[in-house]
């Protein structure tokens, strides 16, 4: 209890949904686990396959097949998932009835058609004057949820295991509610003509014979089911055809006496090879003619009963009592075809209308207390008789098993109790359970061994269940599909526009250089081509000029031939220039050679323009190509935005799957009950393992959770951008810290250190309080503690209260502290590091809650010293003292919380154990405290301990006389 420290989230649930545990004042909330557990495997009914059994061990008689080919024959054809149909039936038309509301009497053969089920009620006995005293400060071991058919076995104070029994009887049911669910079915059937078995399993106090054998002479409400079921059976039969008889026996020591006659103290028991009845022809046989009669011989049957007084309850017993009413009734023509096979009947007729006797019997087993011996108190046995005194008890529990696990092999010889029984329990039978618990935290273990004993009794009905669940394990993977299938196209998308991207860029790119590259020979072109004609007709001019030149040459030596004498030369020079001048041919070429130029600079020109046109071309393109890219930066962007949401999807993948469970839980149990109990059942149904086989598949389907999901992936998330998914993933690590079987992984996966980082880089408040949560849950285990303070999470935590308002976030990192407290190694270093120092701050904050941790903390804290002290691993002043602990301890030494009140208490007498402490502890006023403590503690072992503390110390011894 001390060190144990269980912290759970409403991960997607509004905090009204939050319940408070009486005891602690700490809401327990309805948290959703991840678990994707198979419900039918954690509500474990389990159940005595009567057919089975019929066939087995505990024989096949002819009353079986003649009751199957009967009213029940054809449900013993039905498929399986019927029975889940007809139980619901039955739950709708009689609704608490264990055995099926008494289909048997009925026309309605729907039920009785499935007689292989035992029904298990579980009881809970309210608590006496011992307990109110004892366990005033402690809340009930068990919490039934009798609207849910549900009981919650605590298994500290934070956490606890659900069971489902077919009726869950709290402390206020009446003693005729619980005979008319538990036995009134069977009763009817016995009228009916088939055997019936009632029986009442639990530790001894927990009130089987309050149950069974209350006579209710003072009170007619106590009557129990003996006396209820004659009441029944009188009403039911006419004495004149019909008659009753009685035995009452006790089984003891695998001996069987006689209750109503105490010399006939060995009584053997017959079985019919034939038939399979068991009978027991040495014990008495009492007709019973009314009800007065009846009542004399459980009387008679009581005072006789040998009871071994028990340290636990005066009137408990080591012994199995064992009432047997035997029926016979006659059944007259068409309807003694139900029982033809009863050749015994046959002698009874006497007249021309046949008529038939109709054997039944009905047996009511007060078990002995199902704690083992030593516990009992009930010394002097030898190991021999303490053997001998459980063997019944533990062959009964061995038969459940093996009939619960369908085995083949049923061990009905090893005692005589299941011999006894072998007619009356399955086959034709119908049998009720009722499991009697107590509410005291102290008899836990015992208390468990009952529970588990009912559960084994019932069997697993989960065909319903498995359909559902499957119908949501294939919603979670329709959702799975659809989010692969986006991100696949998604991501075939994106190549599309990529190429599509690249194709364009390079499409323009080449038509660039294409353009280029055109023109560049185009131009060249031209200007070899314009050169070449230049070069032509300067050639050509030339020529025409030497010829021109040679003609005037010819001609002047013409023209002075014929002018000899005269004055030639002026004219002679008139006659060169002239010629060009006048010379037409000359002018000609001229403006030829002139208008060819103008055409090249034309041509010229226009190849200037197109050059400029294909630069604004170019430009053109390249800005075409800008724009492409800023569509290439958008479509990532996109990109990352389809990631995030992505990865919102998955988040909600993850509260889907919860929810899948959630409502799947919800659908199996009818769809009545709240979202809450149902979630919190689902909480810790898959959070706690309920038994062996159930432990592997809740590991299971933890294990399948991180497959799905990914604890790294989860992990990741607490860094998600988005504050929404932040507060989820970290609600969800919380939750799976909470569970004992993920911390190891979840430390392994570098989520302690995520925790603690977060402590620093967030700012949220409830992520604070989820976080500390977190790692307070991470903290229970030694190796963690070390961790954490490796990593500084006392200056975090501790910065973290410093700053903190919310009166939770200062629980849970009180409550982290606190954890850190109780380990002996780190004292020194937790000091060093402000650990008492923040859990002193952190008293600011009145809250009970708070208070109630940091004293858990402190207590924590002084035992290790104290510890260390004693084995002179440490000297001197309690560091508390040091650190100035001592003033609060004080003054709340006798805070009215409870929860506050019992962990000072304790560090108080830890602190006083160690003289070095005594003179502060004197001076501040510590003794009083102490004496108060060693005098009005509710409990018993601080009392004793307070007063040993202080009469050994001299100190305190001293300073008691000074005070007179
Ligand atoms: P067991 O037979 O299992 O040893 P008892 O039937 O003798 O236990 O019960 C122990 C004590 O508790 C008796 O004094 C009985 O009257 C009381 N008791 C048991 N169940 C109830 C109940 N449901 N309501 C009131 N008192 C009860
Ligand atoms: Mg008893």
């Amino acid at each position: 209890f001390f060190f144990f420290f269980f912290f759970f989230f409403p991960t997607f649930l509004p905090s009204q949904f939050s319940r408070t545990l009486p005891l602690t004042g700490i809401p327990l909330a309805a948290t959703v686990a991840f678990s994707l557990s198979d419900l039918s495997r954690c509500s474990h009914s389990l159940t005595l396959d009567l057919a089975a059994m019929a066939t087995s061990a505990f024989g096949t008689t002819t009353a079986t097949s003649n009751y199957r080919n009967g009213g029940a024959a054809n449900a013993r054809n039905l498929p399986k998932n019927s029975s889940v149909k007809s139980k619901t039936g039955v739950r709708k038309s009689a609704p608490g009835s264990l055995g099926g509301g008494g289909a048997a009497s009925s026309s309605s053969k729907d039920d009785a058609g499935v007689p292989g089920r035992v029904r298990v009620a579980v009881r809970l006995r309210p608590r006496n004057a011992e307990e109110m005293v004892a366990d005033a400060d402690f809340a009930d071991c068990v919490e039934l949820q009798p609207e849910l058919k549900r009981l919650k076995l605590r298994k500290n104070n934070w956490d606890s295991d659900t069971y489902e029994f077919d009726e869950v009887l709290t402390e206020f049911a009446s003693q005729k509610r619980v005979y008319e669910v538990v036995a009134k079915p069977v009763v009817e059937s016995v009228l009916d003509g088939y055997n019936g078995t009632v029986m009442a399993y639990g530790q001894t106090g927990t009130g089987k014979t309050y149950t069974v054998g209350q006579l209710g002479d003072e009170d007619m409400a106590a009557r129990g089911i003996m006396v209820r079921a004659m009441e029944d059976i009188l009403a039911g039969v006419s004495l004149e055809s019909d008659s009753i008889s009685v035995s009452y026996m006790q089984l003891y020591m695998e001996t069987i006496q006689d209750l109503l006659d105490p010399t006939n103290d060995n009584i053997s028991i017959v079985e019919d090879h034939k038939t399979g009845d068991v009978s027991l022809p040495g014990a008495t046989q009492v007709e019973i003619r009314d009800h007065h009669s009846f009542l004399e011989i459980l009387k008679l049957g009581e005072d006789h009963r040998f009871a071994a007084n028990t340290k636990l309850n005066t009137e408990s017993s080591r012994s199995h009592a064992i009432l047997m009413v035997n029926l016979r009734r006659s059944v007259k023509g068409k309807d003694s075809a139900v029982s033809s096979e009863n050749s015994s009947s046959l002698q009874t007729v006497k007249s021309l209308k046949p008529s038939v006797v109709r054997k039944a019997k009905l047996v009511v087993v007060d078990l002995a207390g199902s704690e083992r011996i030593h516990k009992s108190g009930s010394e002097g046995h030898t190991l021999e008789e303490a053997k001998s005194i459980n063997l019944s008890l533990s062959a009964l529990g061995k038969c459940i098993n093996a009939l619960a696990e369908n085995s083949p092999h049923i061990p009905v010889r090893d005692s005589k109790l299941t011999r006894l029984l072998r007619d009356s329990f399955g086959g034709t039978a119908r049998t009720s359970l009722v499991i009697t618990v107590g509410p005291s935290p102290r008899h836990r273990g015992e208390t468990a061994s009952t529970i588990m004993f009912g559960q084994r009794a019932m069997k697993v009905e989960n065909m319903l269940k498995l359909k559902e669940e499957f119908d949501y394990k294939s919603l979670s993977r329709r959702l799975d599909i659809q989010l692969d299938k986006l991100i696949a196209e998604h991501e075939r998308q994106q190549k599309i526009f990529e190429d599509e991207i690249e194709r364009l860029t390079a499409e323009a790119e080449r038509q660039l250089s294409d353009a280029e590259r055109n023109y560049v020979q185009a131009l060249e072109k031209e200007r070899s081509k314009y050169q070449k004609e230049y070069l032509e007709s300067i050639k050509k001019l030339e020529e025409k000029w030497t010829m021109n030149q040679r003609k005037s040459v010819n001609d002047e030596n013409k023209l002075r031939h014929k002018d000899v004498g005269s004055n030639v030369l002026p004219n002679a020079k008139e006659s060169k220039v002239a010629p060009i001048e006048e010379n037409p041919e000359m002018k000609k070429l001229l403006e030829k050679e002139t208008a060819h130029r103008k055409a090249v600079e034309e041509e010229v020109w226009t190849l200037k323009t197109q050059l400029a046109e294909s630069r604004r071309s170019e430009a053109l393109q390249s800005s075409e190509i800008v724009k492409l890219r800023k569509m290439l930066d958008d479509e990532a962007h996109q990109k990352e935005k389809l990631e995030m949401e992505i990865g919102k999807l998955q988040s909600h993948l993850l509260q889907l799957s919860v929810e899948a469970d959630e409502t799947r839980r919800q659908l199996d149990s009818g769809g009545s009950e709240e979202v809450l109990s149902g979630l919190d059942s689902l909480l810790h149904q898959s959070r706690q393992p309920q038994s062996d086989n159930s432990e592997t598949g809740d590991k299971e389907s933890v294990a399948k959770l991180f497959e799905q999901v990914g604890l790294h992936k989860i992990l990741s998330l607490l860094e998600a951008e988005d504050a929404d998914v932040r507060i989820h993933a970290v609600k969800v690590v919380a939750n799976l810290a909470a569970e004992e079987a993920n911390q190891e992984k979840i430390v392994e996966a570098g989520g302690l250190t995520s925790l603690l980082k977060l402590l620093i880089s967030s700012e949220d408040e409830t992520i604070h309080r989820v976080a500390a949560g977190a790692i307070a849950n991470l903290a229970m285990s030694e190796t963690n503690q070390e961790l954490i303070m490796a990593q500084g999470g006392v200056r975090l935590l501790s910065n973290t209260a410093s700053s903190a308002e919310d009166p939770q976030t200062l629980r849970m990192v009180a409550g982290a502290i606190a954890n850190l407290c109780g380990n002996d190694k780190l004292q020194m270093k937790l000091r060093g590091e402000g650990g008492i120092k923040a859990l002193l701050g952190m008293v600011r904050c009145r809250h009970p809650d708070v208070l109630s941790q940091v004293a858990r903390g402190i207590a924590n804290f002084a035992k290790c010293e104290s510890r260390a002290s004693a084995q002179g691993v440490k000297a001197g002043r309690s560091l508390l003292i040091e650190d100035g602990a001592l003033p609060w301890i004080v003054q709340n030494a006798n805070n009215e919380a409870a929860s506050v009140r019992r962990h000072i208490e304790l560090a108080l007498c830890h602190l006083a154990q160690h003289e070095a402490n005594a003179r502060d502890m004197i001076n501040g006023g510590a003794v009083w405290e102490m004496v108060r403590i060693s005098r009005d503690c509710p409990r018993e072992d601080i009392r004793s301990l307070a007063h040993r503390t202080l009469t050994s110390s001299h100190s305190f011894q001293a300073e008691m006389r000074r005070l007179g």
